[in-house]
């Protein structure tokens, strides 16, 4: 790591104050900004120190890991601008469907079944536990990853409790993990222009936080390439940094593009090039050097052979088998919704790389040498 941009990192780990602060303070702004000057405009410089530091941090294994997405509704109360996925069509699993869906997950080998779906009118506490019961029937071993910072506020507000009490219950019920979704960009003036119902920044990293202290790890996503620019993009992964050094919850860091396809964004802007998605990683393994050390290439969000290319820009893994995958697929990816143990093991072959499977929490399961 050049000297300067290790100076850089160094004062913003150094400096007094949590996350909540940083996100008030005139520095930040001069942070971001001279990280950007010192990554961005030397984009082949930026691709070549993201690739080193990757190799420094996770040598040659890539990792995936076996799971399956259950979206178990998509009615939602939310109208979020780029969401291709609420209402489409219009559907809520049963208990029943969701038993199944998990047991053909524990037959095919999966160790985590990620639940993820939309804010349905009136969906409390109770209802979300259920969905952790049902899943529990069936495997006491998986690991369940579930819920997004969004779903567990909206939880809480249809319950009439705090988000504390929320996350004790799903804790309690068995979820392990939870996804770092609904970040989308750490800008609340942009966030009331692309999802003006979703939670403030300053409310996600308070969801995230007591998650983190009540032992629940969480992942760290970013939803780029619509009306953003690289300085809110630094501040994003900026913020992220600063709350991963005071509760080291973060398990990894997923960058994910914006997909344009059936939803009212998509008809402004067309989301961003490869060779800019690709800068985005790098970038990311750079700021994120010492503190996050997985970053991930969503296969289903890029397409299988710009991951592949991400993995020369600083990722190390490729995220998961999936099984079905609604969210990405709505808003026209055609990627398609199951990549197979086999696939995963050829396509990290090809790359020159050792595919590792992994668990939710990066314990390596097996090596495929
Ligand atoms: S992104 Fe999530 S919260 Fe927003 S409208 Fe879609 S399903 Fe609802």
């Amino acid at each position: 790591m050049p000297d300067e941009l290790g100076d850089l990192l160094e004062t913003l780990d150094c400096c007094d104050g949590t996350v909540f602060d940083l996100i008030k303070s005139e520095k930040f702004e001069e942070l971001a900004g001279k990280i950007l000057k010192n990554t961005v405009r030397n984009p082949y410089q930026t691709l070549e120190l993201a690739n080193s530091l990757r190799a420094e941090r996770c040598g040659d294994v890539v990792t995936f890991v076996v799971n399956r997405n259950v979206n178990f509704t998509d009615f939602c109360v939310n109208r979020c601008k780029f969401c291709s996925f609420r209402n489409s069509r219009g559907y809520v699993l049963s208990a029943e469907e969701v038993e199944k869906k998990v047991r053909e997950a524990i037959e095919y080998g999966c160790t985590e079944v990620c639940l993820q779906g939309g804010l349905m009118p009136g969906a409390d506490v109770e209802f979300y536990v259920s969905l952790l019961k049902t899943v529990r029937k069936v495997s006491k071993e998986v690991h369940i990853h579930a819920f997004s910072p969004m779903e567990v506020l909206h939880a809480s507000r249809n319950s009439g409790c705090c988000v504390e009490d929320a996350l004790k219950e799903f804790k309690k019920a068995g979820l392990n993990s939870m996804p770092g979704t609904a970040a989308e960009i750490f800008d609340d003036c942009i966030r009331k222009e692309i999802c003006p119902g979703k939670l403030s920044v300053v409310r996600w990293f308070e969801v995230v936080k007591t998650a983190h202290e009540l032992g629940i790890p969480t992942t760290a996503t970013m939803m780029y390439g619509h009306v953003e620019g690289w300085k809110e993009r630094i501040k994003h992964m900026l913020l992220i940094r600063k709350l991963q050094v005071e509760t080291s919850g973060f398990t990894e860091f997923i960058p994910l593009t914006f997909l344009w396809k059936n939803n009212e964004l998509g008809k402004r802007v067309k989301g961003c090039s490869g060779f800019e998605d690709l800068l985005v990683v790098a970038v990311s393994r750079i700021v994120l050097d010492g503190a996050i050390n997985n970053i991930q290439a969503s296969w289903v969000k890029f397409g299988v052979k710009l991951a592949q290319a991400a993995l020369f820009a600083g990722a190390n893994d490729l995220g998961g088998t999936l099984m079905e995958e609604n969210i990405s697929r709505a808003a026209g990816s055609d990627s398609g919704e199951f990549l197979k143990v086999e696939e995963f093991v050829e396509l990290i072959k090809r790359c020159n790389r050792t595919p590792a499977e992994r668990d939710t929490l990066y314990n390596i399961l097996r090596v495929f040498s």
